[in-house]
């Protein structure tokens, strides 16, 4: 169980200076902006948790506030900060170094950042990759596009030489955006600059399209992605409805975690199954896939299935793929595929006729721009670790929880992830809404 301890925040120290917040709201009771260090955000959402933890009042667990504060350990104006992007891509991307350039010049006077080029590669100069400046008119329209203006890449980077890059550019605040991968190699890089007793902040905001890292709410992109892989379950629909005995399969990302295809079923309403990777299944058998497809084939004349890629990875196990990519995350093989391939030898054992579709939105939804709620959270987002940096907290992301930003130390967002329970409630919606039984092992 996560306690109060694994959720306190490092600084660098007491903070020096103050906010030049008075300034930018001039005539104003500026008091009413900052958040004061006290300020905690409870964890447990039920007074059952919270009773279960049974521990005094003081020590409940909960999170810090994030935003800004009134005092500041960097001296506004003259901080180095520096920014990279690292792993997949995900909706929003330029949005966050946007406004991490734009919270720094407009609320403390920082003109300039550094932009690291195609993630931890561009801190090693042995990819003589060089840093980029980035200004308020650089970056000025970067949010209206996908992808990162930065660039991003996979693949281990020695945390010494990429803290001696930060030391030779005088950086004073790295801010990481990227996955788990990028976290953990972030906390590794706060490690090294930690022995070397220097004082440089780190702070990420988290990246995932999979909306798989704890503690941190909805990831930003996510909504964008699964609204994106809507569209194609949409599209699945009307051509298994326009086929005689269509069956649609639809792939979306999702690895580790199903989010994506139980929000996309979720918000196009057409999908019959949902296969995700928390929720193992059978393909044959009287209570199989393969059994319920016929019968829902048979009643309504078409079916979609959304498939997330890591579902039926046990019912792949023996096929051989797999392997692992430059990061070191394992390859999963195509349970798609699978799927399609398995349908299509079941009505062809029966001489019965079924037309097959496969639809895969997988790199299409990472790369279009943020939709407006995710370019609202991606701003505020980047302006959470702006100020977490600027008041000396290291080692850490930004997140938000039931509507309050929240610094969270980064080893408590790497030591689990974040899946869909099948016990949950997310869960009995896509059923509900699904021709799915409870069960199909
Ligand atoms: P996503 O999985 O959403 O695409 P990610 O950040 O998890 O994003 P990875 O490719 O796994 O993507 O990692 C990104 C970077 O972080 C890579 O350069 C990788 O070498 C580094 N990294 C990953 N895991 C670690 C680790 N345990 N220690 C140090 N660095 C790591
Ligand atoms: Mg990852």
């Amino acid at each position: 169980m996560v306690t109060l301890a694994d959720l306190q925040v490092k600084t660098l120290g007491a903070p020096r200076f103050d906010s030049p917040l008075a300034s930018y709201v001039e005539g104003r009771a500026t008091n009413q902006y900052y958040v004061a260090e006290s300020d905690r955000i409870l964890m447990d959402d039920t007074v059952e948790l919270v009773q279960g933890r049974e521990v005094p009042w003081e020590e409940i667990a909960t999170f810090e506030a994030g935003g800004p504060r009134a005092r500041l350990y960097f001296p506004p104006r003259s901080t180095r900060a520096a920014i990279v992007t690292c792993g997949g891509l995900c909706p929003g991307l330029n949005n966050v170094i946007r406004a991490v350039v734009r919270a720094l010049d407009d609320h403390y006077g920082v003109p300039e950042v550094l932009g690291f080029r195609n993630g931890y590669a561009g801190l090693d100069p042995a990819s003589g990759l060089t840093p980029v400046v980035l200004t308020r008119d650089t970056v000025a329209d970067i949010h209206e596009r996908g992808g990162t203006v930065l660039g991003s890449s996979r693949g281990a980077r020695d945390p010494g030489v990429m803290v001696d890059t930060l030391v030779r550019h005088g950086i004073d605040i790295l801010f990481v955006v990227g996955g788990d991968g990028s976290m953990r190699g972030a906390h590794v890089i706060h490690e090294e600059i930690e022995r070397r007793g220097l004082e440089i902040a780190v702070v990420g905001v988290p990246k995932t399209i999979d909306n798989d890292i704890p503690h941190i709410g909805q990831s930003f992109g996510f909504q964008t992605a699964f609204a994106k892989a809507a569209e194609s379950i949409t599209a699945a629909k009307v051509e298994a409805q326009g086929a005689l005995n269509g069956v649609a399969v639809v792939k979306t990302m999702g690895r580790h975690a199903g989010f994506i295809a139980c929000y996309a079923a979720l918000a196009a309403q057409t999908a019959s199954f949902v296969l995700i990777p928390e929720v193992p299944f059978a393909m044959g058998g009287p209570n199989g896939l393969l059994a319920h497809l016929r019968r829902r084939v048979s009643d309504r004349g078409y079916a979609v299935i959304v498939v997330a890629e890591g579902a039926a990875q046990e019912l792949l196990a023996e096929a051989g793929e797999g392997g692992t990519d430059a990061s070191g995350n394992a390859v999963l093989a195509d349970p798609a595929r699978y799927v399609l391939e398995r349908i299509r030898a079941d009505y062809a054992a029966r001489d019965e006729v079924v037309t097959l579709r496969y639809f895969d939105p997988g790199y299409t939804i990472r790369s279009v721009p943020a939709d407006p709620a995710d370019a609202v959270y991606c701003a505020r987002l980047a302006q959470t670790a702006v100020h977490a940096a600027m008041s000396g907290r290291t080692d850490m992301v930004v997140g938000r929880r039931r509507h309050r930003f929240v610094n969270v130390p980064i080893p408590a967002v790497t030591q689990r992830s974040h899946n869909v329970s099948p016990d949950g409630d997310l869960w009995l919606s896509v059923l509900e809404s699904t021709a799915q039984p409870l069960s199909m092992t």
